[in-house]
């Protein structure tokens, strides 16, 4: 990169605010995908004024430029593909004010989603999109791959929480898109189409958002099951009892195995675990838990147990939300995937998950675990990346997640992780010709530089850049 841009840079956010260094480079490389690339310089700023002026320099020398929170992407959606300039907005993580009253908050989005709802906790709110990455993940990269996790079959996805943003447009411009009302149909609703963009449309800058009345009670239900089958159709019976529940998890034998060696949970060996649990006043969350448990119990599990108290609740949700971690001990690589399918196909759904080993000649594992209550699956790869013949398999496995498991099962190639780098061959296949097309002019409306994360995210098919 030129000289004459990283003195400009350092114009706008101080010396120690730019970073050249290679050890540096190096950490912002990656996410927690196989692919590797390097930007020219890391800048980090304070404020809006800031973001909007490294934007406007960029544009202006037709800089690519990548958003970037935490990292915790599953997908290579802040990789810098192209080299250029990567902004890690996690200086920005001040929450700017509670509105009681209107149930909002308004934060910068650098801020963590745990440390969000610790805040909230005071005073008895809480911001109900749960991803299993919670500890780490900002709300700036919650809103741009509009995350979910494990609440979301009964809260829905961060997108449905959030009522405006504040975001830098490619050229350097300051838009607000929504309103601080609960309704509002006075524009096309550019919130919307801005949650989910995965960095390649603006760059937020302030998020305002709904908050929810904390539950008043949790109830919490754990089921083993030595048949995987039956654990499936479990989850298709629970869904139709007309509960609710505010999370319906399940593990596979393999992820179970490692993970509550991980938590300190003690379980025989069995097939699949389902994690279901409900919330709200005492008596109404216990009654919906009884409805499902009865109706899950009817599938025969081999062993079922009801959480007694606050501490055995968490044992079991730690072993649930260190299950990427947990894999990750067991071997070099552990690439974790992400598809929706209806309900109902589930079963049929982790039946070809398992057969993927024996077609790629058993040079790779798939451990599965996921958000299955709305029928959203994370199918875990692990291998090494550094034996070609493994990273190969990889890749052809990818191949049947996404045709042969997803899509001919009528679901998406995406629930909550995003399209990426990983999934953009898959995009048009699940979208056809003309909205591609839509997508691609929408990009360009955007972004006509096309220097805001290039060849990443749902503009991106197969035929290639816009
Ligand atoms: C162990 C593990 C568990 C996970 N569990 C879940 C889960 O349960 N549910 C789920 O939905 N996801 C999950 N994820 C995926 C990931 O954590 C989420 O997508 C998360 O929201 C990303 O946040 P981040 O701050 O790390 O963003 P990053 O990874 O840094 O960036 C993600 C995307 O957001 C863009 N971006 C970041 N900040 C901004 C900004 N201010 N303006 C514009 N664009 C921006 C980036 O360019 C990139 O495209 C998991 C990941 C891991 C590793």
């Amino acid at each position: 990169m030129k000289s004459h841009i990283i003195t400009k840079l350092v114009e706008i956010v101080g010396e120690k605010n730019v970073n050249t260094d290679p050890a540096e480079i190096y950490c912002y490389s990656r996410d927690s995908t196989p692919f590797q690339y390097f930007a020219d310089v890391i800048v980090r700023p304070a404020n809006t004024t800031e973001v909007s002026e490294i934007m406007e320099l960029a544009n202006g020398n037709r800089i690519p430029v990548y958003p970037r929170g935490s990292g915790t992407s599953a997908a290579g959606s802040p990789l810098p593909v192209k080299g250029g300039i990567v902004i890690d907005l996690t200086r920005m993580n001040r929450v700017l004010g509670f509105d009681e009253e209107n149930l909002q908050v308004v934060i910068e989005p650098g801020v963590i989603c745990d440390d969000l709802n610790e805040f909230l906790k005071d005073y008895g709110y809480f911001f109900p999109p749960d991803p299993a990455s919670s500890s780490a993940a900002t709300l700036g990269g919650m809103v741009a791959n509009n995350s979910a996790g494990n609440r979301a079959i009964k809260y829905g996805k961060t997108k449905d929480w959030i009522l405006w943003l504040e975001a830098v447009l490619p050229s350097g411009e300051i838009i607000h898109t929504g309103s601080g009302t609960l309704k509002s149909v006075s524009s096309y609703d550019l919130t919307k189409l801005l949650c989910g963009s995965e960095g390649t449309l603006a760059v937020f800058t302030k998020i305002g958002m709904r908050v929810q009345p904390l539950p008043e009670t949790y109830k919490t239900a754990m089921f083993l099951f030595d048949d995987l089958n039956r654990a499936g159709e479990a989850i298709v019976k629970a869904r139709s009892s007309g509960v609710v529940p505010c999370a319906m998890e399940f593990l596979d034998k393999l992820t179970l195995g490692t993970s509550a060696d991980y938590a300190g949970l003690n379980l025989p060996e069995c097939e699949a675990m389902l994690l279901i649990e409900t919330d709200g006043i005492e008596s109404a969350a216990e009654k919906e838990l009884k409805i499902i448990t009865n109706i899950v119990r009817g599938m025969n599990p081999k062993q079922w147990k009801i959480a007694q108290d606050e501490e055995e609740r968490n044992s079991l949700w730690v072993a649930r939300k260190s299950a990427y971690a947990a894999l990750a001990r067991c071997s070099i690589t552990t690439t974790m995937e992400d598809l929706t399918v209806p309900i109902s196909k589930i079963p049929e759904a982790l039946k070809r998950i398992q057969k993927i080993p024996e077609r790629v000649d058993n040079l790779i594992r798939v451990a599965t675990f996921g958000h299955a209550g709305d029928g959203n699956l994370h199918p875990t790869f692990l291998y090494d990346e550094r034996i070609p013949e493994q990273q190969e398999a990889f890749f052809k496995a990818l191949n049947i997640i996404y045709n042969e498991v997803a899509l001919d099962l009528g679901g998406s190639i995406t629930g909550e992780h995003g399209v990426g780098l990983i999934r953009k061959d898959f995009v048009e296949k699940e979208h056809g010709p003309v909205e591609m097309s839509l997508m691609k002019g929408i990009k360009h409306v955007f972004d006509s530089n096309n220097i805001l994360n290039p060849g990443k995210g749902k503009p991106w098919g197969s035929a290639g850049e816009p």
